[in-house]
């Protein structure tokens, strides 16, 4: 008998395969345990290194083929702490003198390391090394257990990944060829991990709450990424039904492919600018595939979430040399960096706080660590001349945070003006709409800036008080809420009074209920995931902008979210 759930549909498609699941196991040790045979338990752990070096070789070979060279560099690192002899040397006599069991030896060891690595506080590097002798410890003390650790990296086979949660560095080490699917127990459709799983084309379903309980090793597994159905043990007539649906599912995905090189374009003849939203120069190979008309986000956060160290001026400046260079004359939008919320860095540790999406992110942090800043603005100038190059900060809430910003960015312009650095003398600044205060107050915003590019994805949170990765309030996040769609609309007004340009780079902009309220608000660009281009430049090519203005009309007046659904979906199907 199969037996069926759902959770939250957020990367589309059909993935039909045994499930794998990605849990943490129960890693407990029996502390200060004494033990009478020194020389047999300073073997086991001699026993355990090996393994952890051996598995670890193993993981790395997999991640230069799926991730490269550079970021597979991180387990060299690990490998090279394993064979350390002050290491291996401190676990021994620890064994040797106090008689205690090897678990206990290597927790003790190795929390003075960390202890150590964290207590320099102004050494970024050094307290990396500390996330690096965690995680090894966690793969000695499963090996001396007996208990395997999941690797996402060394899957090699089809696969459904089931999770309790998926944090952006697990989704970002899945290989397509192999895993079908993601399913996890929490998080929701905008939650970062999601969005990768969208950028990967992997279908997903989150925040159902109870995959890792209903799931079980190596069981057969069905999921539907558009709707958020779980099958679990399907009958063969339910296999036989999703097999039809995943080809019907193939051959649209042929038929779209045919409009890579079109315009975005409505039926009576308005043309959009159809981008695509990457987080890494990896990316390319899809936004090209998928015939992206620009850039429309680039999250620069995921080269700093991908680094083992704060990315110097040079790399990020061939990070976003190759992405340039490859979009040429087409605008890419660079965003800076976005750390804080749900992306935090191992080797920059921010202070913990309560509300982190409510805290020292994004812009914030860039106005008060100006040096990181600067760097990361150099690097964008000096790229400039290699393409058609937009810059915007996020999160921006108020104008004199547009200003200070600006200021940094017109110093850091002189600066390399004075230093006979080339920069491009076209280069547009604008910001992010994702803060109501900024959406409220576009107007006065829309004198100052070059263009808008609205965040949805934070503005429905911020707006609904509703946490965009919590399930348990995901009711309450509703993209089209009537207020949500009015605060879209003054943006866009905004910005068009003062002959501007409004963009929307949040998940909306690829979403097929928003797309048509959007058309007919008159949204210059929509940036998506590159998997949504071809289905959104398809659809509309179906619509009038004219019948999409009344559309839109109807949804502003609306009282609900699903009142607007209702609305689009009598008028679109
Ligand atoms: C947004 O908030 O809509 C957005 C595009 O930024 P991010 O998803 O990276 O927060
Ligand atoms: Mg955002």
């Amino acid at each position: 008998m199969s037996e069926k759930f759902t959770g939250i549909a957020a990367s589309n498609g059909i993935g039909i395969a045994k499930a794998y699941l990605l849990v943490e196991p129960d890693l407990s040790i029996s502390y200060n345990k004494k033990i009478s045979n020194v020389n047999e338990e300073v073997q086991r752990v001699n026993d355990a290194l090996d393994a952890s070096k051996s598995d670890l070789e193993k993981i790395k070979e997999k991640a230069i083929e799926n991730l490269g060279a550079e970021d597979a560099a991180v387990f060299d690192a690990h490998i090279e702490i394993l064979s350390d002899p002050e290491l291996i040397a401190g676990i021994q006599k620890e064994i040797n003198t106090k008689h205690i069991n090897a678990e206990s030896a290597v927790k003790d060891v190795t929390d003075m390391y960390i202890a150590t690595f964290e207590a320099m506080t102004d050494n970024a590097y050094m307290q990396e090394r500390a996330a690096d002798i965690r995680d090894i410890t966690k793969r000695i003390n499963a090996h001396l257990l007996g208990i395997e650790l999941p690797s996402p990296a060394l899957i090699d086979e089809e696969v459904v990944v089931v999770a309790h949660d998926l944090t952006p560095s697990d989704t970002a080490q899945l290989d397509p060829k192999f895993v079908k699917g993601i399913v996890t127990d929490l998080g929701g459709r905008t939650a970062h991990a999601a969005i990768l799983a969208r950028s990967l084309e992997i279908p997903a379903i989150v925040g159902s709450k109870i995959a890792t309980s209903k799931i079980k090793q190596d069981q057969l597994v069905v999921i539907d990424g558009t709707n958020g159905n779980v099958i679990v043990t399907p009958t063969k007539e339910e296999v036989d039904d999703y097999t039809t649906q995943l080809k019907k599912y193939a051959d649209q995905k042929i038929e779209q492919a045919k409009l890579k090189n079109a315009d975005s374009i409505s039926k009576d003849g308005v043309k959009f600018v159809v981008g695509a939203n990457i987080g890494s120069p990896k990316d390319m190979e899809a936004v090209l595939n998928n015939g992206a008309e620009g850039i429309g986000l680039y999250r620069t956060e995921f080269l700093f979430l991908d680094s083992d160290h704060l990315p110097t001026e040079e790399e990020q400046f061939q990070a976003y040399k190759t992405v340039l260079e490859k979009m040429g004359n087409k605008v890419t939008t660079v965003r800076t960096m976005d750390i804080g919320g749900d992306k935090q860095l191992s080797y920059w540790k921010l202070p913990q706080e309560e509300n982190p999406f409510l805290g020292y992110r994004a812009i914030r942090i860039s106005l008060k660590q100006t040096d990181i800043f600067k760097t990361q603005l150099r690097a964008l100038l000096r790229a400039s001349i290699y393409g058609n190059l937009w810059i915007m900060f996020p999160m921006i809430a108020t104008l004199p945070e547009f200003r200070a910003a600006k200021k940094i960015y017109d110093e850091v312009y002189q600066e390399l003006q004075n230093e006979n650095i080339h920069v491009s003398s076209q280069i547009k600044v604008g910001i992010m709409i994702e803060v109501p205060a900024a959406a409220v107050l576009a107007d006065q915003f829309a004198k100052e800036v070059d263009f808008f590019s609205i965040g949805t994805n934070d503005l429905i949170q911020y707006t609904m008080a509703a946490d965009r990765g919590n399930d348990s309030v995901s009711y309450l996040y509703q993209p089209y809420n009537p207020s949500i769609l009015r605060l879209i609309k003054n943006v866009i007004d905004s910005a068009h009074k003062e002959g501007k340009f409004a963009a929307m780079c949040g998940e909306m902009a690829g979403d097929p209920i928003a797309v048509p309220i959007l058309m007919g608000m008159g949204l210059d660009e929509f940036s998506m995931s590159a998997s949504s281009i071809l289905p959104t430049r398809s659809m509309m090519a179906h619509l009038s902008v004219n019948d999409m203005k009344k559309l839109a009309e109807d949804a502003l007046n609306s009282e609900t979210n699903e009142e607007v659904i209702k609305i689009v979906e009598s008028k679109i199907n």
